[in-house]
This record gives structure tokens, sequence and C-alpha cells, in this order.
């Protein structure tokens, strides 16, 4: 799997956290990155995971920040 983002650019570095295909905390782990940046993804034909209701992202609680919050992950 290939990063097909510019390398230095944050959502070059936020594709390079979700490559071990798990779910991560946008905030902790993502950067804070906005929608934005997960739109321009979806636009360059990157695919999210989606919890049970079909949301492109899952709400759980996260172990870094203590509060439940939205996670991504590569599907
Ligand atoms: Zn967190």
């Amino acid at each position: 799997m290939n990063n097909p983002f510019t390398p230095g650019s944050q959502i070059y570095r936020v594709y390079e956290k979700l490559m071990d295909m798990q779910w991560h905390c946008t905030k902790c782990d993502l950067e804070a990155a906005q929608a934005a940046t997960f739109r321009n993804m979806k636009l360059r034909g990157v695919q999210f995971d989606t919890d049970e209701k079909g949301n492109e992202y899952k709400e759980i609680h996260c172990s870094t920040c203590k509060v439940i919050r939205v996670h991504r992950k590569l599907k």
C-alpha cells in the first residue's frame, strides 16, 4: 500500500497513521485533522470503515484523551 499524498503535508502524515488499518482517534493520532482532510482523501479514492449506522467514522472511547471521540480507520 502506497501513500498517494504529498510527503510533508498533513494529509500525508494522517494517511501514514491510518495505514496500519486500526481505528485512530482524530485528535490524538490524526493531528486533530478537520473533516476537509478526510473529504480530500475520499476524493482521491480512499475508503473509510464505517460504524454500525453507516457513518464513515466511529465514536469510541480514546485511551489517550479519555473521552468518546471520533475515530477513523481505512477500509
Ligand atoms: Zn484521543
